[in-house]
């Protein structure tokens, strides 16, 4: 009897140690995410002196939108081939070095979460674009897993909180912002019925002197997600949901697209032409 209830004494601590661990891990993770493997030797390409020059950056070390990730390569090979861009796509940071990183006129963060880049190849990222440079992130580059108070403050401005679960993917009428930035809105639909799941930030953008480009009517969605019990939170957005926005920062600029989640968004035309002004701009 004596040895049954050491026995069993032993098995609870042992899970009652794992669990702790578990636990432990996971709110590291949630924090800074694990500890990943990074890139550091330059990509073995030969960037023209011509051209418009784009990067287009699928790294992921967080929640992987597999689907959309391949169709958006797929997408910007065409529009590569189209509009006679150079374009180096790429889910290796080794491009990000003082040398390389200046010779592109654009990079794109296509569904980049997690940490992606050493503290070094951040501070270049961030000198980039305050010379000039221009940094767009499309939907999963703008969730809480980058842990870049830079990134945050000039490309998001606004922390994200959740996205609906229920459901996920909900319908909305994207809306063309009266305060666009013209040359950024130039020739763009005014506006279109799009699925999407639909992230929630816990502020506006808009109130942080970001220019708003497309809006949805945020009271039309059921924000309700994976806030347990927390139910209808819609945070600091309401009605006036901002799903694209830009900013000049420094001599550069950045925009950032929260639509995006599933391989059908680069079928939708008006969603395909935003960022191709984007990279325009
Ligand atoms: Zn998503």
């Amino acid at each position: 009897m004596i040895k049954f209830l050491k026995i069993t004494g032993i098995v609870i601590l042992v899970l009652f140690v794992l669990a702790g661990t578990a636990l432990g891990l996971f709110v590291y993770k949630v924090k800074n995410g694990f500890p990943v493997s990074y890139e550091t030797e330059p990509a073995e390409i030969t960037i023209p002196a011509e051209g418009k020059k784009v990067l287009l950056f699928s790294k992921t070390t967080g929640f992987r939108h597999e689907e959309s990730i391949e169709a958006g390569k797929a997408k910007f090979e065409e529009l590569a081939s189209q509009e006679g861009w150079f374009l180096h796509n790429t889910e290796s940071a080794g491009v990000f070095n003082g040398d390389q990183l200046a010779k592109f006129d654009v990079v794109i963060f296509n569904n980049s979460t997690g940490r992606v880049l050493t503290d070094e190849q951040r501070v270049l990222v961030q000198e980039y674009v305050e010379n000039g440079g221009k940094l767009i992130g499309i939907h999963g580059a703008g969730d809480d897993s980058h842990h870049w108070d830079w990134y945050q403050g000039k490309l998001l401005g606004a922390k994200f909180s959740h996205h609906p679960l229920d459901p996920q993917l909900q319908e909305a009428q994207v809306m063309l912002d009266d305060g666009a930035e013209s040359v950024l809105a130039e020739g763009l639909s005014k506006g279109w019925k799009h699925t999407d799941e639909w992230y929630i930030f816990f502020e506006n953008p808009r109130a942080s002197d970001f220019d708003i480009l497309y809006t949805i009517n945020g009271d039309q969605i059921i924000p309700n997600g994976n806030l347990l019990w927390i139910k209808d939170k819609n945070w600091g957005m309401g009605e006036d949901h901002p799903v694209a926005w830009s900013k000049k920062v420094g001599n550069g600029k950045t925009f950032y697209t929260s639509m995006g989640h599933h391989a059908a968004v680069w079928e939708q035309k008006a969603f395909v032409d935003m960022l191709v002004n984007a990279v325009n701009w």
